[in-house]
């Protein structure tokens, strides 16, 4: 198994800790036991799709692990509290903001979009994480771990504001950006606390600003209305659920600069153990129609929204799956139906092996080369795109169905399309009529051009439109003066 490591910057072989020192494990521990800690969502607004590609990818890795022969303990974080509106130490809390956005309690609203997110996360097929950890429920050890590096000697307290890490007091600080923002010059930071020692510091704890009213606070040696830090949090639950050294650690790319440059920081000095963790896995952003995604532009989609468009969790699944997680994907509505089609060909093709294939056939030596392939490119940092065209070669060759289904059925296993849980009703669902908004914008533009067509009595040009409407999986039926767009069932 290769893994990428921000860490070093280059693709390495991936062992667990236990692998690689393993006289200092006790007799009886799983070698093959990897510490997976992943940043989990702020619960304050809806899970969008820039999400949804994040933990499916996320999913991805934990199931090549454990297909692998790991044994994978994933913990996945809430942040319900502390993750301040600029990433930094500076502006609103986003709970608080959150709240006021719906009319309900900080509370309510992290229940309410915690609940979404696993909502989401099952519509796409992603497996709970072994824990989910909430951070209003670890608030003791995040102030033990800031009682400690007080004690240590690395913080100090900014009046009216927080307790801050001293940054400087470490011999190295931004390892995974590769660049150590200490020597940056001061104004090259926006949203900078007046006092800071060192533009990098970072607060650990931050203290009710007078008149704030905050929903969400704690006593603290230092406040008595008070809340940890965002970064802090990661850190004291990480280490309390899976020890001071994980085997691997996840996020957004977002986070290499601040976040976990700042994990490192905090951790490396509570535990005295280095590296904090050992493989760095940070997966590139998702846009839409090439624009930045964020809650806070406000142009995302959320698996609501691509479910009433008519299209499946699978062919988002798959969208997602044809681009590398290192790279940038580019979402499109077109994008989207062409995957629709793909997921289609492939739910057909795969009712009709099951259909057809028999129990106790030998795999053909054929076969046990194209499975070697596909696990070869996912083992492979991940490399879906690549393991997706050998799906599409079983799917093309002359291998028998016996062969074939059982190939699908072991891909899917990490590529987690849900193909075993498919039957033929499967194929008959999202026939529901869409509306010309869930087209693509180029489908809009056709719909017209046909509309115009059909008014004016050009019946070529209408059925002609219409072909181009089949060529993109859909169905133009003319009913009772109205036009019903249905999406193809098989295509
Ligand atoms: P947040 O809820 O902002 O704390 O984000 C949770 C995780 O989702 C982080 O690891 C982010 O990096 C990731 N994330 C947020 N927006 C996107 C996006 N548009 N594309 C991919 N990942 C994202
Ligand atoms: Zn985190």
């Amino acid at each position: 198994m290769k893994l990428y490591n921000t860490l070093s910057k280059k693709v390495e072989e991936f062992k667990t800790l236990r692998e690689t020192n393993s006289e200092n494990f006790p007799v009886g521990e799983n070698p093959k036991q990897v510490n997976m800690y992943a940043c989990g969502v702020t619960v304050y607004d809806y899970t969008h799709i820039g999400h949804l590609r994040k933990y499916v990818m996320d999913d991805v890795l934990v199931r090549v692990l454990r297909n692998a022969g790991y044994d994978v303990k994933h913990v996945q974080n809430i942040t319900d509290v502390g993750h301040l509106v600029s990433d930094d130490d500076e502006g609103e809390d986003k709970m608080e903001k959150g709240a006021r956005k719906y009319g309900q309690s900080a509370w309510e609203v992290a229940k309410k979009f915690e609940d979404y997110f696993f909502y989401s996360m099952d519509k796409m097929g992603v497996l709970r994480p072994t824990l989910s950890c909430r951070a209003t429920e670890h608030i003791q050890s995040q102030l033990d771990m800031v009682l400690d590096l007080e004690k240590k000697g690395y913080t100090y307290i900014i009046e009216d504001d927080g307790v801050y890490f001293d940054t400087s007091k470490l011999a190295e600080y931004g390892q995974l950006s590769g660049h150590d923002p200490r020597h940056a010059p001061r104004e090259s930071r926006m949203g900078e606390i007046a006092n800071k020692r060192n533009p990098s510091d970072f607060a650990l704890w931050k203290f009710e600003k007078a008149g704030e009213n905050r929903q969400m606070v704690w006593p603290s040696p230092w406040h008595p209305r008070s809340f940890p830090g965002w970064h802090v949090e990661c850190s004291a639950m990480s280490i309390e659920h899976l020890g001071p050294q994980l085997d691997i650690h996840t996020g957004g790319i977002d986070h290499i600069a601040v976040h976990h440059a700042n994990e490192i920081a905090q951790s490396e000095t509570y535990t005295g153990k280095k590296p904090f963790a050992r493989f760095w896995v940070h997966h590139n952003f998702l846009r839409v129609d090439g624009e930045k995604m964020s809650k806070s532009l406000g142009n995302f989609f959320t698996i609501d929204d691509i479910l009433q468009k008519g299209f499946e969790p699978a062919a988002l699944r798959l969208l997602f799956l044809t681009s590398h997680y290192r790279s940038e994907q580019n979402f499109t509505l077109q994008s989207l139906e062409a995957n629709q089609i793909a997921w289609r060909k492939l739910l057909q093709a795969y009712l009709l092996v099951k259909k057809n294939h028999h129990l106790d056939a030998e795999i053909s030596q054929e076969a046990e080369q194209l499975a070697k392939q596909f696990f070869a490119f996912v083992e492979n940092d991940l490399n879906t795109p690549e393991a997706l065209t050998v799906v599409w070669k079983v799917l093309k060759s002359n291998l028998s169905d016996s062969d074939k289904y059982h190939l699908l059925l072991e891909f899917d296993r990490v590529l987690g399309l849900g193909l075993v849980s498919m039957d033929e009703s499967d194929l008959t669902k999202g026939n529901e009529d869409l509306e010309i908004k869930d087209l693509s914008v180029d489908l809009q533009k056709l719909f017209a051009e046909r509309e115009i067509a059909r008014r004016n009595k050009d019946f070529v040009t209408a059925d002609r439109l219409r072909a181009e409407f089949e060529q993109a999986g859909y169905q133009l039926v003319d009913q009772a003066g109205t036009v019903v767009i249905k999406r193809k069932a098989t295509h």
